[in-house]
């Protein structure tokens, strides 16, 4: 738990959540500011930052909740699809620092817009990448 950690209150009880599901480990719960209807948080109840310290089991943990939530919520909300996103650090976003991956129930012409706008990048470049990644 870390003190002034804005989920850790949640999982504490200390502030108010719409729990969507929870068991040991995770809890899944409804962002107060969701990008469509159900947008949600699942999260670890021990506080990790980010990726980059989770423990990989409960990583799987997180996912194995995430796809259950959205096999349901695409047969009750009803969604075509979702998006799942996750934050690590303020240069990626990241304004919680406690693990959560975003679920973010999709349909078409929703208004929302997680349009990427990438640069195409030739085969020097993305063997120079190759490189630094692997040595
Ligand atoms: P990120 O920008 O990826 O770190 O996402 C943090 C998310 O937490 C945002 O989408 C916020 O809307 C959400 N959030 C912050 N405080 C609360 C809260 N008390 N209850 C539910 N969601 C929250
Ligand atoms: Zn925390």
């Amino acid at each position: 738990m870390s003190e002034d950690c804005i989920f850790c209150k949640i999982i504490k009880g200390e502030i108010p959540c719409k729990k969507v599901y929870e068991d040991n480990d995770v809890l899944a719960f409804l962002d107060i500011n969701g990008l469509t209807q159900g947008h949600t948080l699942v999260i670890p109840k021990q506080h990790y930052v980010n990726i980059f310290d989770i423990p990989e089991e409960i990583l799987t943990k997180i996912a194995k909740v995430a796809k259950k939530l959205s096999i349901i919520y695409k047969e009750k909300l009803p969604c075509s699809g979702v998006n799942l996103l996750n934050a690590n650090e303020s240069c990626a976003h990241q304004s919680v620092f406690h693990f959560h991956l975003h679920i973010i129930p999709r349909n078409e012409n929703d208004g929302v817009d997680l349009d990427f706008p990438g640069q195409q990048r030739t085969p020097a470049e993305l063997d120079a990448v190759l490189q630094k990644i692997k040595n």
